[in-house]
Order: structure tokens, then C-alpha cells, then sequence
């Protein structure tokens, strides 16, 4: 087949009639995996992606930018509950992996065994570990060295180690990674791998066309068997100048944890089982800090360069642009001076906490709702203890237990652990979550979940979910390796090879 092309809205007139064997809603993750295998295996493949295509040179540094241009809903997306947690989502060529911090870890096997267990998954660790090989390969997985980790890393890999703690640098998606540390700004270097380097380009070498702008609305399905997609072509006010019919043997929905459950809400789909939208997971994460006298200067290194694991919670080192923290911590009046003293990391919660996506209407942001459960509350305070932990083994003077108004600096460990007592309410933590995960959750049995092991949805034939929002459960780790993985698996398996 001859190669495809990468379109932007100006190439498609208002009207057009695309012809593919499939249509793929979504170019992050789960689509770009999708994309590449079925294009590989000689099917005509058009992706459609409502965000913009973006070359490292056409990207500004700066937050404000990043938001408007390169998040799902301009990145306001807030969950509500008794703690509200702001969201984060990708939307680009390229999906979240566009502005994601390139950590690849494995699904643990106990969470693939469990998903065997209680939902009849035939993905267990045996099945996914050669998918895992696969796409570490492609996008050139590679553990990180002491030289791009930088100080922000290598203090807390100094206080992991004397503690005896399970740690070590982080594996990534970035070859030519320099340490900027700007990873959710885009990388301007075009040192990541995001999908947009590697998985799309070998797609459209083998044919498949990727059409960036351009907003799937309806999912056509004529006899209870999906036909097709009639998508919204944008312009750079997210405006819709017309309409474009994709005619398809079948359509995979990649549009991410909350993207594919809208989708299906708004054309009434595939909710016999009332679980389109529900289960939603986003692996809530808590940022805390530490002064040091020591020089940290957070903001150079690689954006997160060194974990410590804990029992379903990992800590991971965070860098940030300088006004991150320059307007988060009480640093007093000599802010600017003390802010290269600052380290900072985070730690994420597989999350036993669940919500639901709505969607609210055309032009409206969704609505969605989330409340933590009790575990949860109870593994951000160990988290947040083991945090203090580390910077004041590594020597810190002074930590920030939690990053908010409510709880104190702490000049010594002993004043930490009291600020961060067993009965800490919840609506004291600070969530942030950019994992969002099962709102269209597999199942064997139709009435647990929305889509069969294979993908393909319970209700409409040649329907299928290839993106996160299939996971059953959390998963732990952060995703993009097991939803890239998945995504490969379930578009091999469509072609019938296996995998
Ligand atoms: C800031 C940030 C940092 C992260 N860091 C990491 C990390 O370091 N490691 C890691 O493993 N994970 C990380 N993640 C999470 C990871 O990137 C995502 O879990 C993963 O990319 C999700 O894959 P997906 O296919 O489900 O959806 P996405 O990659 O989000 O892709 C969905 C795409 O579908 C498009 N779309 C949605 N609806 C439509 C529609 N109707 N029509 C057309 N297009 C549509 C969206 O614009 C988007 O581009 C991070 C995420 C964020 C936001
Ligand atoms: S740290 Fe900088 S160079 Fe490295 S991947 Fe992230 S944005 Fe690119």
C-alpha cells in the first residue's frame, strides 16, 4: 500500500466521503497502537483526532499556552466530590503522550491476574509480556542515568537509599531527552517519544491517513453493526466548519477515558449494562516539597527521573517550571532566592475511589463526579509520611508535607509525621489526576462492563475501545505502556493473528 498522509483540517472540504476498512477515533495511546498494527497488517486505516498536529518548533513554553492548546478542555477539567481533583487529558496528534512525562512501567502482574480473575481477561502477564517487549521497542524505552536525573532526582534517590527503600531511576519514552524538564509543556526538543514519533509515522508509512482537527460526532450503526463515522472538521476556535462521513468496516473508539464514554453517551450507545462512563479511575497524585541547603534547582532535569515503590502507591520526583512552586509554597519574602533550595516529587494512588463521566451537550465540558474511598485517604497520608521520610534521610531542613494552605511546614520529621496524623480528613489533600481510566470498562460478562476481553463492544458488532478507559480496575503504574500494549493486542487479535 502506498504511504497515507497527515491532514489538517485546511485539506478536507466540508462534505467529503472518506472510504477505510477502519476509522479510529483518538490518536493518543490506545489509537496510535491501533493505527499502527492494523496498517501494518495491510488495512486501510483513517485516524481522525479533534486536537492539532504540532512540530517541536511550533511549540511555547509557557503553561498558559500548553492549557489552551494542547489540553482537553482547555485542561479545566475538574472532578467533583467531597474533594475536588483537577484533570488533566491530552488533545493533540499524539493524544496524552504528547504532554505526558514518558514513565513506562509494566502493569503489575497481580492486577493483570486479578483482571483474569474478576472480569475473565485473557490478558494475563504471559499473554502481555511479549506486547511489552513489542512496544518498549517501539518507542525506544530506555532507563534514565544520573545525568539527566539531576539534583531534584538524585536527592531523593539519597534519602530512598538510606532508608533501605524499594527505588530506582525511571525508564522512558525519550531517546533524545536533554532533562528540560518541561515534558507537560510538549517537548520542545522533540526528545520524547510520544506516539506522534514513532507509532503514527509507521502507520502512515503503511497507508493509513491521519486527520488532525477534525471531531468524530456519530458513530453510524445500521442492523446493530457499526458502518462508519461522521466527524466535525474544526477550525482554530474548535468551531465546526462542516461535517466529513468516514465509511469503515469497523471503528475503534480511542478517544481516551473520558472522550469514548461521551462519545457513546451522546449516540445512545452500547449502556445495557449501565456502565458506560462509570468506573472512572484517575490514579489521584498529591505533590509535596522539602527546602534543602544544598543547591536543588527542581526545575532542571528530566521531569520525573526516580520512584520509590509502596504498597499500591509509587512516589516519583516531579520538576517543574519555576513558578510552580514559586506560587505554591509559603517561602517568604525572600521567595526567589530560596526557590533553587527546592526539591519536590509526588506520590499516586492506585485508587479504590471511582466516578463518572457525563456527557453535557453540545460545546460543554463534561460532567464529572469522583469520591475517594477511605483506603485511599489512608494511602495518600502513608505516601505523603514516606515523602517526608526521604527528604529529611537525604537532609532536607524543612518539608511541605502536603502542597496546600492547610498544612504546615515541618522543620523535622517528628513535627511532619504529627501534621499528617492517621484521621487527616480528605478534604485537606490536594489530588491532581491525569490517569483517567475504565469508563468503558471490559468484561466477559456483559452486564459488568461495556466491551468484550477483545475490544469489540457487547452491543454493536465491529464496534470497539482500544484506549484506557478498558481497564477494569486502577491499574497502579502509570498506563501508557499497557494501554499501548492492549491497543497492539486487541488490533491483532481483530486480524485475526493473535497475540
Ligand atoms: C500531563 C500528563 C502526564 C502523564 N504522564 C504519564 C507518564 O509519564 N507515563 C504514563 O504511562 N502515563 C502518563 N500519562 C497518562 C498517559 O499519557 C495516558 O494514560 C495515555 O496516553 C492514555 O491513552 P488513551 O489512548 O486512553 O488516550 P489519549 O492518549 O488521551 O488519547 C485520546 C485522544 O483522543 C482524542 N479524542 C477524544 N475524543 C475525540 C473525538 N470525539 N474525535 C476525535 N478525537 C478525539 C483526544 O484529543 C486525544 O488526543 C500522563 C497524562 C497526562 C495528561
Ligand atoms: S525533559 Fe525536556 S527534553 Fe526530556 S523529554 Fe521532557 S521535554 Fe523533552
Amino acid at each position: 500500500m502506498l504511504p497515507g498522509r497527515l491532514h489538517s483540517a485546511a485539506d478536507l472540504k466540508p462534505g467529503t466521503r472518506i472510504k477505510a476498512d477502519v476509522a479510529v477515533v483518538g490518536s493518543g495511546a490506545g489509537g496510535a497502537a491501533v493505527a499502527a498494527e492494523l496498517a501494518k497488517n495491510g488495512l486501510k486505516v483513517a485516524v481522525l483526532e479533534e486536537g492539532r498536529s504540532f512540530a517541536p518548533s511550533d511549540l511555547v513554553t509557557r503553561p498558559s499556552w500548553a492549557y489552551r492548546h494542547l489540553y482537553a478542555g482547555r485542561s479545566v477539567l475538574v472532578a467533583r466530590g467531597e474533594v475536588l481533583i483537577p484533570l488533566a487529558a491530552g488533545r493533540a496528534v499524539g493524544g496524552s503522550t504528547f504532554v505526558n512525562s514518558a514513565i513506562c512501567f509494566r502493569a503489575p502482574d497481580r492486577v493483570l491476574r486479578e483482571w483474569e480473575r474478576d472480569f475473565g481477561s485473557p490478558w494475563t502477564p504471559d499473554r502481555m509480556a511479549p506486547l511489552f517487549d513489542e512496544v518498549e521497542r517501539a518507542l525506544d524505552v530506555q532507563k534514565i542515568g544520573p545525568e539527566i536525573a539531576r539534583h531534584n532526582s538524585l536527592v531523593f534517590k539519597r534519602g530512598a537509599e538510606k532508608l533501605g527503600l524499594d527505588g530506582d531511576f525511571i525508564s522512558r519514552n525519550a531517546p533524545g531527552c536533554v532533562g528540560c524538564g518541561v515534558c507537560q509543556l510538549g517537548c520542545p526538543i522533540g526528545g520524547k517519544g510520544s506516539v506522534d514519533k514513532n507509532l503514527l509515522p509507521a502507520a502512515i508509512e503503511n497507508g493509513a491517513d491521519v486527520y488532525s482537527e477534525v471531531r468524530a460526532r456519530d458513530v453510524r450503526v445500521e442492523h446493530g453493526v457499526a458502518k462508519g463515522v461522521t466527524a466535525e472538521v474544526l477550525d482554530r476556535d474548535d468551531q465546526a466548519t462542516g461535517l466529513v462521513e468516514i465509511e469503515a468496516e469497523r471503528v475503534f473508539l480511542c478517544g481516551g477515558a473520558f472522550g469514548t464514554p461521551q462519545l457513546l453517551q451522546r449516540n445512545r450507545l452500547c449502556n445495557g449494562s449501565g456502565q458506560v462512563g462509570e468506573n472512572l479511575h484517575v490514579h489521584p497524585g498529591q505533590a509535596a516539597a522539602a527546602l534543602f541547603d544544598e543547591e536543588i534547582r527542581y526545575w532542571d532535569g528530566v521531569t520525573q527521573g526516580y520512584y520509590v515503590h509502596l504498597e499500591d502507591a509509587i512516589l516519583e520526583t516531579f520538576t517543574g517550571t519555576p513558578e510552580l512552586f514559586w506560587a505554591a509554597l509559603p517561602l517568604g519574602q525572600m521567595n526567589l532566592r530560596r526557590l533553587k533550595h527546592v526539591a519536590s516529587a509526588g506520590c499516586m494512588i492506585r485508587d479504590r475511589g471511582r466516578g463518572r463521566v457525563r456527557w453535557q451537550g453540545e460545546g460543554s465540558l463534561p460532567a464529572i463526579t469522583y469520591e475517594m474511598d477511605e483506603s485511599d485517604r489512608a494511602l495518600f497520608i502513608a505516601g505523603a509520611r514516606a515523602m517526608a521520610r526521604v527528604w529529611f534521610a537525604a537532609g532536607a531542613h524543612t518539608s511541605y508535607p502536603l502542597l496546600n494552605a492547610t498544612v504546615d511546614p515541618a522543620r523535622s520529621l517528628d513535627e511532619a509525621l504529627r501534621q499528617l496524623p492517621d484521621d487527616l480528613p480528605a478534604r485537606r489533600l490536594n489530588p491532581y489526576g491525569s490517569h483517567p481510566q475504565s469508563t468503558c470498562r471490559m468484561s466477559a460478562d456483559p452486564r459488568k462492563g461495556v466491551c468484550k476481553p477483545t475490544g469489540e463492544t457487547h452491543e454493536v458488532e465491529n464496534l470497539y475501545v482500544a484506549d484506557g478507559s478498558l481497564f477494569p480496575t486502577a491499574l497502579g503504574v502509570n498506563p501508557q505502556i499497557t494501554i499501548l500494549a492492549l491497543a497492539t493486542g486487541i488490533a491483532r487479535e481483530m486480524v485475526g493473528k493473535g497475540a
